[in-house]
């Protein structure tokens, strides 16, 4: 039985059989709403319950942790076959209320220091996942909805091209997130760069470079020996043609490895001509990659290195470390508890998978 989320409309009017025809949309909107069929008070209460019981959530959550700031908070899922992947959600002062979403259970990209990639590929999310996701962000988040959604949860978003553009498709139409408020995030696959600037919505596209020269590249992002930079940056330039879109570069500054002042102004030459944003973010400790992440000073420089060199550059602010929360961080496995955390909810006993 597919998750609630991978039904459609035709799908949804084969359950409720005899009902009248209206019903399928509304149920379907209910459900994009975030309503539980509990709470569907617009439907008879024999419909409600007989839904609550034949539409099947796609994600049970194992545990919900928040960071000591409480503006963090990371589900760990199990899915329908006991594949586990993550979700983060983030609340900034402003309102806004960002959901970072999965598109994989794991990831084939094997960048040596993102721990997603350190543990492997498990297997594709269907779009009907990745959107219950952010659905179920938005019941949590204190507003009740979520406003941006950035596709840089675990896996490659561009690797599972089909599944992640239905979800977008159903962001946008169903959950009503304008374009503009959703990032896709990729570590360079060009053939989905390319097509992506030639959908109909524009969204964000960031790109997970950390290097601007090949031969470093090769060495933390192996994807790099297929699509080379130059074809990257070429894809880029495709992508910021049509349609005038916006584009980011994302720079995980590593101590000695990518943090001198030759990779800034590299990173300037690629940088500038594409007025891309660039995000850099001091790299996230992970259980595979020893060397630490450039301390604040030089992270400092390095911006400052950018900004001289007229590039529009930030940098991200480390949340739900404590957590396990954090970019690169992601690895749907028991957390590894911090000083200062607090752990909502616990692991189901062993052998308690779901069993659909
Ligand atoms: N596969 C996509 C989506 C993941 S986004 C991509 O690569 O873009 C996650 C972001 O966090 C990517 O930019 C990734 O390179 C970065 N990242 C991975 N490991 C990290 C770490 N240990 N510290 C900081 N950033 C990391």
């Amino acid at each position: 039985m597919p998750g609630r989320f991978d039904l459609s409309v035709e799908d949804l009017s084969g359950i409720l059989g005899d009902e009248p025809a209206y019903r399928a949309r509304q149920v379907w909107r209910s459900l994009y709403q975030g309503r539980e069929p509990e709470e569907m008070t617009d439907l008879p209460l024999a419909l409600r319950l007989r839904l609550a019981d034949e539409l099947v959530a796609g994600l049970r959550p194992v545990t919900t942790s928040v960071n000591a700031d409480g503006d963090t908070t990371k589900w760990l899922w199990a899915l329908a076959d006991g594949a586990r992947v993550e979700t983060v959600l983030m609340a900034y002062p402003s309102g806004r209320v960002t959901v970072c979403v999965s598109t994989q259970a794991g990831c084939a990209m094997a960048c040596s220091f993102c721990a997603t990639g350190q543990a492997g590929f498990e297997r594709q999310l269907t779009a009907g996942e990745i959107v219950e996701q952010v659905v179920r962000s938005g019941r949590a988040s204190a507003t009740g909805r979520v406003s941006n959604v950035v596709f840089m949860g675990m896996g490659e978003p561009l690797a599972n091209y089909g599944a992640m553009w239905a979800a977008i498709e159903r962001l946008h139409g169903d959950v009503g997130l304008s374009a503009r408020h959703l990032t896709v995030s990729t570590v360079g696959i060009v053939p989905g760069i390319l097509r992506l600037a030639q959908e109909r919505l524009p969204v964000n596209l960031a790109v997970s470079l950390h290097a601007a020269d090949d031969e470093l590249r090769d060495s933390l992002v192996p994807i790099n020996r297929r699509y080379p930079l130059a074809a990257v940056i070429e894809a880029c330039q495709a992508w910021v043609a049509s349609r005038n879109r916006r584009l980011s570069f994302e720079w995980a500054l590593i101590d000695g490895v990518n943090d001198r002042p030759s990779d800034a102004s590299q990173l300037a030459a690629l940088a500038r001509p594409l007025a891309a944003h660039v995000n850099l973010i001091p790299l996230n400790p992970t259980p595979g990659y020893l060397t630490r992440g450039t301390p604040p000073l030089g992270v400092r420089a390095f911006r400052d290195r950018l900004v001289a060199a007229g590039v529009n550059a930030t940098v991200r602010r480390n949340r739900g470390t404590d957590i396990a929360a954090a970019c690169g961080q992601l690895a749907a496995v028991d957390l590894l508890v911090g000083p200062g955390n607090q752990i909502v909810g616990q692991p189901p006993p062993a052998g308690s998978a779901l069993t659909e």
